[in-house]
């Protein structure tokens, strides 16, 4: 039977661990000026092509930044399709009067 104080226990085990495998992204080390922008790129960066939906693994994605816009400047090696992609957490829409 599962024995959730024992996991909680387990997990909370502060004791050595055991060695991890080599990062595959070559992180800078926690607390480098870039650490945080290079984590954030890591997980935000886009993962598929708009074009063919092909992974983007083998493709090339650099991020700049204007304003508060995350820009990912994007190379489709399956398709070879190039552009932006641009995150923001906020957008101005403007509607024709009705
Ligand atoms: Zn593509």
């Amino acid at each position: 039977m599962r024995d959730i104080h024992e996991e909680a226990r387990r997990a909370a085990h502060h004791g050595p661990m055991p060695p991890l495998p080599p990062d595959p992204h070559r992180l800078p080390p926690p607390g480098d000026w870039f650490a945080s922008d290079a984590a954030h790129h890591l997980l935000d960066r886009p993962k598929f092509c708009p074009q063919c939906a092909g992974s983007l693994d083998r493709g090339l994605i650099s991020e700049w930044w204007s304003g508060d816009d995350r820009i990912f400047l994007t190379w489709c090696a399956e398709c070879r399709w190039t552009g932006n992609i641009v995150l923001f957490s906020r957008a101005t829409i403007e509607e024709p009067e009705h």
